[in-house]
């Protein structure tokens, strides 16, 4: 059985569409991963994200290690079977989290020791005990260990975490290598590192083609540099990348965001908006983003977007997910994620049918015409 394959079936432009076949599944490209952090993608059961259409969701090592407990998961029976969901996950190496949540963090050529932020005690993430927490959650995609730094940081700092990168993900995958039975079945991705910089995108490039992934990340980007730099990135990031290899944008993004980086050869992306967004009260929509907290919807018999087919709105009105998300009831989160969700795949699916149509370039200009164009300005987040 395949262990892991991609298969381009179409390109249009420099965007490609295909399929990562893997044994838990396969996954269309390009693909949105939902995020599910903690072994849950929120207020959704499993069986809601996959009828969202989703192939593949995430899970997280900083979380899963501290709470509650890789080895814990492990015993019970992997991550798939703890949370009830069959087809592929891919885990983050927790190198981002480790720096953004937690405290009293060290930077040693060793790892990275810090103390929890549930409850301050001490631990030591390094490419080691990365990949062997992504191993025991039996991840399918594990990702490179790596070391971030802000993209505003200096140009040195910038060099230097990028090649200690490196170095980090030659023994990711070397750990990986040395992991059996979930090695034979599971693939590991390399992470470019670099910031905004084409010579240190380049140099990161090189170094992980020689050490050679299954697939290849963008990383350091969508952390507060702005959608104009990002696509600055991209346009060189991407060319840099083996072809014939997935191109994964970590943490992006907006919708708009997804359309821009696909025309631009991107494969795979994860993002909380769709998530996060539906317990903050905020809907997609292919007008743009509406607020269901605004008073406007109050007496809106409209379901949350005309002509969606969610579950959400084939029976549920504006009106009535107001009056959930004003009263803080737990349906409104639930109703909301689930509309956000399919929203996504349906943009990915609409995606995947204009590469292969091979009109993409209408499709892009129709997407974002309607969804920035704002023509309706009251309520509009
Ligand atoms: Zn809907």
């Amino acid at each position: 059985m395949t262990r892991f394959s991609f298969a381009i079936s179409a390109t249009d432009g420099a965007a490609r569409t295909g399929i990562i076949a893997m044994q838990r599944g396969e996954i269309r490209t390009p693909a949105f991963m939902p995020v599910g952090t903690a072994a849950t993608v929120k207020a959704m059961r499993p069986e809601e994200v996959r009828a969202s259409d989703a192939d593949i969701i995430l899970g997280n090592t900083y979380h899963l290690m501290l709470r509650p407990g890789a080895e814990r998961v492990a015993k019970l029976g992997g991550l798939h079977r703890f949370m009830a969901w069959e087809r592929p996950i891919l885990t983050h190496s927790g190198g981002y989290q480790v720096m953004s949540l937690s405290e009293l963090t060290k930077v040693t050529e060793e790892g990275v020791a810090f103390a929890s932020h549930l409850d301050g005690s001490r631990h030591m993430l390094s490419p080691e005990r990365s990949i062997e927490v992504q191993r025991l959650l039996d991840s399918d995609i594990v990702m490179q260990f790596d070391q971030l730094v802000p993209t505003a940081s200096s140009r040195e700092q910038q060099a230097e975490a990028m090649e200690r990168s490196i170095r980090w993900a030659k023994r990711s995958r070397d750990e990986f290598d040395r992991g059996g039975d979930h090695a034979g079945r599971a693939a590991i991705f390399g992470i470019q590192q670099g910031a905004l910089d084409v010579a240190l995108r380049k140099a990161s490039a090189e170094a992980l083609i020689d050490i050679g992934f299954d697939g290849y990340a963008v990383g350091g980007l969508a952390v507060g540099e702005g959608q104009e730099a990002m696509l600055g990135c991209v346009d060189f990031a991407v060319d840099m990348l083996p072809a014939d290899k997935p191109h994964y944008l970590m943490g992006v993004g907006k919708p708009d965001d997804i359309v821009e980086a696909v025309l631009r050869g991107i494969d795979m992306f994860d993002c909380v908006l769709p998530t996060r967004s539906g317990r903050t009260g905020q809907a997609f929509t292919a007008n743009g983003a509406i607020n269901l907290r605004n008073a406007r919807f109050a007496d809106d018999g409209e379901p949350l977007e005309a002509g969606c087919p969610c579950p959400a709105c084939a029976v549920f009105t504006r009106a009535y997910v107001h009056h959930l998300v004003k009263s803080g009831e737990i349906l409104g989160a639930m109703l909301m994620t689930q509309h956000n969700l399919w929203f996504y795949q349906r943009l990915m699916q609409g995606l995947r049918e204009a590469i292969t149509g091979k009109r993409l370039r209408g499709f892009a200009e129709e997407f974002l015409r309607r969804y920035t164009l704002k023509s309706d300005p009251v309520g509009w987040t």
